[in-house]
C-alpha cells in the first residue's frame, strides 16, 4: 500500500515556504515572477535561471530558500484546491501602486482566507510618477486589512517588478511570515507531493514537475500520480542540473512516468510497482466510465 507513516515531533525537519503570486491582470504577477526567476537577488548562484518551468526554488541573500509555483493566474490555485491539494503555504498578492483594488485582486485575497492562507501584499509598479500606494493601502483598510505599517497585520511591501526595486525586502517579508508559520516536514521517508505541470516531450517522453511535500524522491522510485505510474528515471532542477534527491519543498522535473498527469494531481511512492500500476489503471477505467455515463446523459 502507499508508504505513509505517521510523523513523529523529532522526525520533522524546517523546510521552506511554498509561495503563488496573485493578482489582478496586468497588476504584474509574470513581471515579478520573471525578475525573481532571472535576477542575481538571488544568492550564490550567478546567472539567474533562464527557461521557464512551473515551480522553482530560489536562495535569498540571508541564505533561506523559497520555492514559487509559476502557474499562470491563479486559476492552478483554484483547481488545486478544489481537488484538495494545498500546496501553498502563502500567497503574495500583487495590486498595482498606481491602480485600485479589482475584482481579481479581491477575488485572490478571498481564496486566500478561504484556504486559511496568509497573505503578504506587494504594492507594485512604485516606480510610476502615477503610483499612490496610500490609496491602495486605503482601500485594503476598507476591506478590513491592515497593513503592518498603518498598523495592522498584513505584511506589505512596495516594489517595482521592472526594476527589482523592494522585490528582495518583500522575499524577506515572506520568509518572516513562514517563520511565524514553523513550516515542518519529515524528510526521511518516501515522498508524497503535487504534480504542477506535466507535457509530452518529443526528445524525453513525459516531463512532470512536481512538488515534493514530504519526505524524499530518489531516482529509482516508483511513483503513482493521477492515472499514471512509472520509474523515476531522472530528475532535473530549475537550472536543468541534475538532481539525485528531492526532500520538501523542492520542485523537480521527473522523467519516467507513463503519462502525463494533471496538475493538481497527488503522487505517492509505492514499493509495489504492480500495486501502482493496477491502481492506475483502475483510475483511467473509472474515468472512462464516467465519460461514458456523461455522453448518454
Ligand atoms: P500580469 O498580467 O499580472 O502577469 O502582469 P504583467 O507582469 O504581464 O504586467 C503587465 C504590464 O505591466 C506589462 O506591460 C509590464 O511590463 C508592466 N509592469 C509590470 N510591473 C511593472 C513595474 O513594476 N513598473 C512598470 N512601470 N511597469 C510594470
Amino acid at each position: 500500500s502507499v508508504i505513509e507513516i505517521e510523523d513523529k515531533e523529532e522526525d520533522l525537519e524546517e523546510r521552506a515556504p511554498i509561495v503563488t503570486i496573485m493578482g489582478h491582470v496586468d497588476h504584474g504577477k509574470t513581471s515579478l515572477l520573471d525578475y525573481i526567476r532571472e535576477a542575481n537577488v538571488i544568492a550564490g548562484e550567478s546567472g539567474g535561471i533562464t527557461q521557464h518551468i512551473g515551480a522553482y526554488s530560489v536562495k535569498i541573500k540571508t541564505g533561506q530558500k523559497i520555492a514559487f509555483l509559476d502557474t499562470p493566474g491563479h486559476e492552478a490555485f483554484t483547481a488545486m484546491r478544489a481537488r484538495g491539494a494545498q500546496v501553498t503555504d502563502i500567497v503574495i498578492v500583487v495590486i498595482a501602486a498606481d491602480d485600485d483594488v479589482m475584482p481579481q485582486t479581491k477575488e485572490a485575497i478571498s481564496h486566500a482566507q478561504a484556504a486559511g492562507v496568509p497573505i503578504v501584499f506587494a504594492l507594485n509598479k512604485i516606480d510610476k510618477p502615477t503610483a499612490n500606494p496610500d490609496n491602495v493601502k486605503q482601500q485594503l483598510a476598507s476591506m478590513d486589512m491592515l497593513v503592518e505599517d498603518w498598523g495592522g497585520k498584513y505584511q506589505c511591501q512596495e516594489i517595482s517588478a521592472k526594476s527589482g526595486q523592494g522585490v528582495e525586502d518583500l522575499l524577506e517579508k515572506v520568509v518572516l511570515e513562514s517563520e511565524i508559520l514553523e513550516l515542518k516536514a519529515n524528510p526521511n521517508k518516501s515522498a508524497l507531493g503535487t504534480v504542477v505541470e506535466a507535457q509530452l516531450d518529443k526528445g524525453r517522453g513525459y516531463v512532470s514537475t512536481i512538488m515534493v511535500q514530504a519526505g524524499s524522491l530518489k531516482i529509482g522510485d516508483y511513483i503513482l500520480a493521477g492515472k499514471h505510474s512509472g520509474k523515476v528515471r531522472a530528475m532535473f532542477d530549475e537550472r536543468g542540473r541534475n538532481v539525485d534527491i528531492a526532500p520538501p519543498s523542492t520542485p523537480v522535473s521527473i522523467l519516467g512516468l507513463d503519462g502525463a498527469p494533471q496538475a493538481g494531481d497527488k503522487f505517492n511512492v509505492f514499493e509495489d510497482e504492480r500495486e501502482a500500476k493496477q491502481i492506475a489503471s483502475k483510475r483511467s477505467q473509472l474515468q472512462r466510465e464516467q465519460s461514458v455515463r456523461t455522453q448518454k446523459t
